[in-house]
């Protein structure tokens, strides 16, 4: 007789531990499965975000911010400062503590809440049974009421750029570099690309991102997406360069360094750097994890089909996070493992889709929730905004952060909040507030009649709410425009 579970979860990335807990807060009898495991031979919880994913990479941002601010933000302040210096070592120990310490934590959590662990890799097999392959070759196969599937994704690599670890690397490569790249080129302007290559801009490499697509950030609110490419081109010294498509690399070992190919709209071009981050996006990870006969099914972009409550073709069968559709972020991968575990215990607890922020940690931040206003004149639905710039913002006028603004979009006749997009210092932390008050189908003018402390960030907010109405107090109103919506 194999051991059965209530509930048995495969991977422990931000969907799976937070899964796990959630069931087993609930009383559930919980295994979690995970394969990965560290040099030293340790089981390693957390997944991409807590490894190579979300806290590394803050972690970095925020110490290669802090260089930026002492190099040359101090003497405004009336600081006078030596020319700082980068210990790349240290800065890399201090990010590797925190993430030791963090799924360290996941570790402590697992036990306070009861939750069973196993190393190993995790394979689906017919009638809700998981067979699970540990590294030394040893095969157990356990039984479950219910499975939760959790194993997150990979970075997409390109045949023109075959990342060798060395010269060109993914994104985990470029949380682990040891000295600053003199020339560094990344290929892809997207979250990952934005991000890592600030972090490395900041301390000093020219960075040169290509991107193939015509636009930047096309997802983004257009006149957000176009104030970040202003401030990371012109301010940051970014060089950007879009409609551009990476065709081929080629790397000398000797001199340690890489031409990248690609083609533009004036044809072939060539740029040689030291090192190349690859940032052209994730794909999810199932290999090895389904049996033919598991019943699970994955959609045209090899993703495991999901409905709207995570459930597979396969009755009992769940899935969540990255390895299924929409936005691969970590807090949606955790809210759809709370979802999960809360339907498996019998409650009716659904996710507003509609409402997951998104965040790109640059300096400004940029952070945005619900529609913009290209879907909004797409779909046809009439919208009015409000936009409220930092820089007539006392509180960053005192941090000396005045780049960017709030926009708010509400509907044309309900007032009813459609979406928020900023630009700006503490972007992600100001978007959540928007992020709860569309929870609660708050209105433009709820936000514009709530008191906000004084000098804060969040008065941005309240003013762009204020603007949707045509009454903001500190900057000037412009005249109410016709809505753009198509009839
Ligand atoms: P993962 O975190 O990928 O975890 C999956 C786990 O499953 C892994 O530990 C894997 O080893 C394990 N696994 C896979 N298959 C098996 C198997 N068969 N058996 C056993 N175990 C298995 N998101 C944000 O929201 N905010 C950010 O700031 C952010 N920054 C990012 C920065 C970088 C550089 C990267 C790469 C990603 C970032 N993300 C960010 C995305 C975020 O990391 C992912 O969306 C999130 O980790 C997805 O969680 P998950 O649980 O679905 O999968
Ligand atoms: P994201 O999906 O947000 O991580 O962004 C990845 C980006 O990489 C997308 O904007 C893609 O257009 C871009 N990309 C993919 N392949 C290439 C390529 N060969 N050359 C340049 N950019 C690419």
């Amino acid at each position: 007789m194999s051991e059965k579970y209530d509930v048995v979860v495969i991977g422990a990335g931000p969907g799976g531990y937070v899964a796990a807990i959630r069931a087993a807060q609930l009383g559930l009898n919980t295994l979690c499965i995970e394969k990965w495991v560290s040099a030293e031979d340790k089981l390693v919880l957390g997944g991409t975000c807590l490894n190579t994913g979300c806290i590394p990479s803050k972690a970095l941002l925020a110490s290669s911010h802090k260089y930026v601010e002492v190099r040359d933000e101090m003497a405004v302040h009336g600081i006078q400062v030596n020319a700082p210096k980068i210990d790349v070592a240290a800065m890399l120990a201090r990010k590797d503590k925190i993430v030791t310490q963090l799924t360290g934590g996941i570790a402590g959590l697992f036990k306070a809440n009861g939750v069973n662990v196993a190393e190993g890799l995790g394979k689906v097999l017919v009638g809700k049974r998981v067979e699970i392959t540990a590294k030394d070759g040893t095969v157990t196969v356990v039984d479950a009421d219910n499975i939760i599937i959790a194993a997150g994704s990979v970075p997409i690599d390109i045949p023109p750029a075959p990342v060798d670890n060395d010269t060109i690397i993914d994104s985990t490569g470029a949380l682990e570099l040891t000295e600053v790249p003199k020339r560094l080129g990344v290929i892809g302007a997207g979250v990952i690309g934005l991000e890592l290559g600030s972090v490395w801009g900041r301390l000093g490499s020219e960075v040169v991102i290509i991107e193939a697509l015509d636009e930047f950030l096309p997802t983004i609110d257009k006149q957000i997406a176009k104030e970040a490419h202003k401030i990371f081109t012109k301010k940051q010294g970014m060089d950007i360069r879009l409609s551009a498509r990476v065709t081929g690399t080629k790397v000398d070992a000797k001199k340690k360094q890489v031409t990248v190919s690609y083609t533009d709209s004036d044809g072939d071009k060539e740029i040689v750097v030291d090192k190349l981050i690859v940032a052209v996006g994730r794909k999810p990870y199932t290999e090895q994890l389904l049996a033919g006969d598991s019943g699970v099914t994955l959609d045209e972009r090899g993703f495991i089909f999901v409905n709207g409550k995570c459930q597979t073709d396969a009755p009992g069968v769940y899935a969540i996070g990255d390895v299924v559709r929409g936005p691969m972020l970590a807090h949606k991968a955790s809210e759809e493992g709370v979802m999960v575990a809360e339907r498996i215990a019998g409650k009716k607890t659904q996710i507003n889709y509609d409402c997951i922020p998104g965040i790109i940690y640059t300096h400004p931040e940029v952070a945005s929730v619900g529609m913009t206003e290209e879907q909004l004149v797409a779909d046809g639905i009439p919208y009015k905004t409000g936009v409220f710039p930092f820089a007539a913002s006392g509180r960053a006028m005192a941090a000396n952060d005045t780049g960017g603004m709030v926009k708010m979009i509400a509907h044309e006749e309900t007032d009813r909040i459609l979406g928020c997009h900023i630009i700006g210092p503490s972007a992600a932390d100001l978007v959540q507030q928007i992020v709860i008050a569309m929870e609660f189908g708050s209105s433009a003018e709820d936000i514009a009649l709530t008191v906000f402390g004084h000098p804060t960030l969040s008065e941005a907010v309240h003013e762009a709410a204020l603007a949707v109405g045509g009454h903001a107090i500190h900057i000037a109103n412009k005249k109410p425009r016709k809505p753009k919506a198509k009839k």
